[in-house]
């Protein structure tokens, strides 16, 4: 059995995990009804380097996704209706949709224009249930912006978030405590925050496909195959997890990292990876309506041995173009040509802090950095 309680003493909390149904996509046909019912692809050119932000479920029928080239999109669903995004309208619903969120608790913690976890353990403490207010959540998201959005309730945000994707599109999923374990024992590793690419190959190599087979590991052996990281699986393996609903208020700093599959050995494609990762930090900042004075980024070695070196500016900022501007100059002081040794990295991260409130941030047109640059990890 979970036992919630085991962990830091915390009470049994209610977090609620809302997620968009094909957000950009679902905008555009929301505005143009000539696309309803269409493949619809939000993104870069397919003529160029494009790459697909976001795709309708009609598109998705064809084996499109995000982050896939447009080129490869059009080859798949010739018929599809390529649309450039507009991050005005998503930028204005987003704002709408989080503004629904607030009515509910101050405890919103947005992770991109359309999503955000939701610590409801307070509005619940007079006996309304969580999943009552994950629907009447839904509702509203549906009359007020005219778009639908699913939604996961479990006791952390691991759960959550899992829970959320159960039912998509416009569904919703509960898993209580005394289900946590029995729903995350089937599931891929990949599945698990924090689990990626590099480590479900890893995982794999050793037996471990399942969240079951996770759990079967000893904490002993994760621990020394993946460092801290290996704790981290071992409780999340057990539906462990206590990160807290993080307000911009709380926040310290925004950041994005990645460990590959295959370690980067051109800084070519090594700079193109922080540009891309430069704006998901931007794309967060601003839905978070942050933005901050100094940026970092973070290099691992094939060795392990892990630098991070950071730019401060008088000007806070979130602009995707303003965090670019400060990486040529950040990855030379962390990969010196002096240290051939140090020639490759396993891991790269970028990362904003020195955090201040923007009232209004206005719209981006650095944006469009992430949707026109596809970066080739092979
Ligand atoms: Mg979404």
């Amino acid at each position: 059995m979970p036992d919630p309680h085991s962990e830091h003493g915390a009470e049994l909390r209610k977090i609620i995990h809302v997620d968009m149904d094909a957000f950009f996509a679902a905008v555009e046909q929301r505005d143009h009804p000539e696309l309803r019912g269409q493949p619809v692809i939000v993104g870069g050119d397919p003529a160029g380097r494009g790459v697909v932000a976001t795709c309708s479920y009609e598109a998705r029928r064809f084996g499109i996704h995000s982050a896939m080239t447009a080129a490869r999109a059009r080859s798949l669903c010739p018929q599809a209706v390529f649309v450039r995004p507009r991050m005005d309208a998503y930028r204005e619903a987003s704002r709408q949709v989080m503004g629904i969120l607030r009515c509910y608790t101050p405890l919103v913690e947005p992770l991109s224009l359309d999503e955000a976890f939701l610590d409801v353990t307070a509005a619940t403490a007079d006996g309304v249930l969580a999943v009552r207010i994950a629907r009447e959540i839904r509702a509203r998201i549906e009359r007020e912006t005219g778009l639908t959005a699913s939604a996961g309730v479990s006791y952390n945000k691991l759960l959550a978030k899992l829970a959320s994707e159960w039912r998509k599109p416009n569904g919703l999923f509960v898993v209580p405590p005394e289900h946590g374990l029995a729903f995350l024992a089937p599931l891929p590793v990949g599945k698990l925050h924090g689990v990626g690419p590099a480590t479900v190959k890893k995982l794999s190599a050793m037996g471990i496909h399942t969240v079951l087979d996770l759990r079967n590991a000893s904490r002993e052996v994760l621990i020394a195959q993946f460092g801290k990281a290996g704790l981290w699986f071992y409780e999340v393996a057990r539906g462990i997890d206590s990160r807290p609903v993080q307000t911009s208020r709380q926040r310290k700093s925004v950041g994005y990292e990645r460990t590959f599959p295959q370690n980067l050995e051109d800084p070519k494609v090594m700079l193109s990876t922080l540009r891309q990762m430069a704006g998901q930090v931007s794309a967060r900042l601003q839905a978070l309506g942050l933005a901050g004075r100094t940026v970092s980024i973070k290099a691992r070695f094939p060795d392990f041995e892990t630098v991070t070196r950071a730019h401060t500016d008088a000007q806070a900022i979130w602009r995707t173009e303003a965090i670019i501007a400060c990486l040529p100059g950040l990855l030379a002081k962390a990969i010196p040509a002096s240290l051939p040794m140090h020639a490759s990295v396993r891991l790269l991260g970028v990362t904003v802090s020195g955090l201040v409130n923007v009232e209004a941030v206005p719209p981006e047109a650095g944006q469009m950095n992430l949707l026109e640059e596809p970066v080739d990890l092979r």
